[in-house]
């Protein structure tokens, strides 16, 4: 791929997680090879048990045939391997939300891909700017941030760095219609435009809770049946993870400067009881295990 002709015709993922797999998935389906790796054997299986069981309910659903199921699992190869990443145009990071743990990856990937492979970051809340100035290329560093879950939702925030080059962006603006969504340019800041608007309206209704404005069905269903929101602003909580709500309202804190943005005390004690929403069992509402 030159700097001309930024065509992506083969990608790679760093991790092969909930975003990871969907994001694959996504590519697979637009008809993409696509490298799926992982540090963990275990998770490039999980990914590949998640992808085959999106696919068969496509096909029980009637809205794809099981030979297109075939094919689009083909496209997915799953590895442990990291120097593959050098065979794309362009690498999709997945992997956990650490900024140490990302920053170390955009350094790897910079040593193992050929000069002109975009490097973009599923990031929800870390700085592109800072991503890219682990890398000697930060005009190439990008953010593609994808909505879970991926196969599914149409939205990517495409994140510009301070140095990311007009050619990265409209080479990933390229690459996301191609995968069937909707990309949206934002600028690198805190929480981007996602949640930056969502994640203190979450935080708020839980100082509603913590205040006794209401009780928690009472603040759902002004959210759910007064502003039409599809879940309530807890239950969606509970959805994402209090501690990523946390970590996220810490970024905005912190990156923004500006006390609108603290975290709520009762969300920090519910954290802190390990009390996570749905994928501990336990969080605003209880959930009966998987
Ligand atoms: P996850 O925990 O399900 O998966 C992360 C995967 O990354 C794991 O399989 C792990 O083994 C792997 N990994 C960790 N370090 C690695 C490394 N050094 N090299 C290769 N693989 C590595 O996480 P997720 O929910 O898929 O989230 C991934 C990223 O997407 C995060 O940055 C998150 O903030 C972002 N994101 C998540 C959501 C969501 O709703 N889950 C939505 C948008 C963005």
């Amino acid at each position: 791929m030159s700097e001309r002709d930024a065509t992506i015709e083969r990608i790679a993922v760093i991790g092969a997680g909930a975003m990871g797999a969907g994001i694959a998935q996504t590519a697979a389906a637009a008809g993409l090879p696509v490298t799926m790796i992982d540090v963990d054997e275990a998770a490039i299986a999980r990914g590949a048990r998640t992808i085959a069981g999106s696919l068969d309910r496509s096909v029980k659903k009637g809205t794809l045939s099981s030979d297109d199921a075939g094919a689009i699992s083909a496209r997915v190869t799953g590895t442990t391997d990291f120097a593959r990443v050098a065979d794309s145009d362009l690498v999709i990071e997945a992997a956990f939300e650490d900024e140490a743990v990302k920053r170390d990856i955009f350094r790897r990937l910079d040593a193992a891909c050929p000069p002109p492979t975009i490097l973009a970051s599923n990031t929800s809340s870390i700085s592109i700017t800072v991503l890219g100035a682990a890398t000697n290329r930060p005009d190439r560093v990008i953010g593609m941030h994808f909505f879970n879950p991926v196969p599914m939702m149409s939205l990517v925030e495409i994140v510009r760095g301070a140095r990311t080059s007009d050619v990265t962006h409209a080479a990933t603006e390229t690459l996301a219609r191609a995968l069937g969504k909707t990309p949206v340019a934002v600028r690198d800041y805190p929480g981007f435009v996602s949640n930056r608007i969502l994640m203190p309206m979450l935080n708020e209704a839980i100082f509603c809770l913590m205040e006794g404005v209401a009780d928690r069905d009472a603040i759902d269903t002004v959210m759910k049946l007064g502003m039409a929101h599809p879940m309530g602003p807890l239950q969606l909580a509970d959805f994402i993870g209090l501690d990523v709500c946390l970590s996220i309202m810490e970024v905005l804190h912190r990156g923004l400067g500006d006390d609108k943005y603290r975290p709520c005390p009762l969300l920090r004690q519910m954290v802190a009881a390990g009390k996570l929403g749905r994928k501990s069992g336990d969080g605003f509402y209880s959930y009966a295990p998987k």
